[in-house]
């Protein structure tokens, strides 16, 4: 899904009122009646038909003709441009770049302020790819219609925001966090390189012991990355590794944490056995070193994003909270 900012400029106040009134009315219908929408828009000539279907066109919203009634669903390029706009007036972005990474359910660009001050925009894109549907709770997900997608890619952005704001203030090495709107994170850019791209370290010892520590730290505080693996470690010029990628973290308080942990832990070591071919008998182990000093799981919790956003998250298979 490609992210088309050339409409950005051009959106008039009107047909921004009326993508607005589709996602207001979103929050308590699957398909939102034109009616609805033409009354929420409140277009001082009349009706939200001609706007709709100039929106539809540039598939900022779906059109749905449903059994019962006709309406319009927003698609992710409507929630887009919505964030985007919110970005734009909060000066945390004024232009859209490269698109510097295509996850599974992610999509992620470089943008940058008014002064030219490059930065990151994160667009979550949960339900895009099927693969979470295969693995999971088939019959849950068959259920999960568009706009609940669309929310749970918002649970999803907060969760990671949340996060990376709670472990930058405790001086962990991820990027600073910027803005948050809606499915988007804007944060910092690193200026460095995804590990599955570096093929030599002056001392692998050194940054394994580093990101071993990192992983034990993390444990410490109460957390577990989950995915903590080459593509989501940057390595700046200087061989300083940069955590990102936190939708999926979970709390030490977690059933499985053992599992999670010893996962991140056997996927650093597989890596470095096949890229640097550097194996140590030193790792860490849960039951020794995951012992909790203190409790950021908690500091995230008290943020906002909150248990019952964490057990929606949990049922499409992102994460666990206590
Ligand atoms: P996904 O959930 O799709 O895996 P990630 O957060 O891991 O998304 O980001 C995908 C890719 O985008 C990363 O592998 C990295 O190359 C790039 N990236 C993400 N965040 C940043 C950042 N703050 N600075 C530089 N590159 C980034
Ligand atoms: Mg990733």
């Amino acid at each position: 899904m490609k992210l088309d900012v050339k409409r950005l400029r051009y959106l008039s106040s009107e047909e921004f009122r009326v993508l607005t009134a589709v996602e207001m009315g979103s929050r308590n219908h699957e398909v939102v009646p034109t009616s609805l929408i033409s009354s929420i828009a409140q277009l001082r000539h009349g009706g939200a038909h001609k706007i709709l279907a100039e929106l539809a066109r540039e598939r900022l919203v779906g059109k749905v003709q449903a059994t019962k009634y006709d309406g319009y669903r927003l698609t992710y390029a409507g929630y887009d441009y919505l964030a985007l706009r919110t970005f734009a007036k909060r000066g945390s972005v004024y232009s859209v770049g490269n698109q510097i990474g295509v996850g599974k359910e992610s999509d992620v660009y470089i943008v940058s302020d008014e002064e030219g001050t490059q930065r990151v925009l994160k667009l979550q894109r949960l339900g895009r790819t099927s693969f979470r549907t295969v693995r999971k709770n088939r019959d849950y997900l068959r259920n999960r219609q568009g706009g609940q997608w669309l929310y749970l890619s918002r649970l999803a952005a907060m969760k990671e925001y949340a996060f990376m704001k709670v472990l930058h203030e405790h001086g962990f090495p991820v990027p600073k966090p910027i803005d948050a709107n809606r499915h988007c994170v804007v944060m910092e850019l690193i200026d460095g390189h995804p590990l599955y791209q570096v093929h030599d370290v002056e001392d692998p010892g050194l940054l394994y012991s580093k990101l071993m520590d990192l992983v034990v730290r993390l444990a410490q505080h109460g957390l577990v990355h989950g995915d903590f693996n080459e593509f989501n470690i940057l390595l700046t010029s200087d061989d300083e590794p940069i955590l990102i990628d936190f939708p999926q973290m979970v709390s030490t308080a977690h059933e499985n944490v053992e599992m999670y942990f010893n996962r991140d832990v056997e996927c650093l070591r597989d890596f470095f056995r096949r890229r640097f071919n550097y194996e140590s008998a030193l790792f860490p182990v849960f039951s020794r070193d995951g012992e909790r000093k203190f409790n950021l799981d908690i500091a995230v919790a008290a943020s906002g994003f909150s248990r019952k956003h964490e057990t929606e998250l949990r049922e499409v298979g992102l994460g666990s909270f206590p």
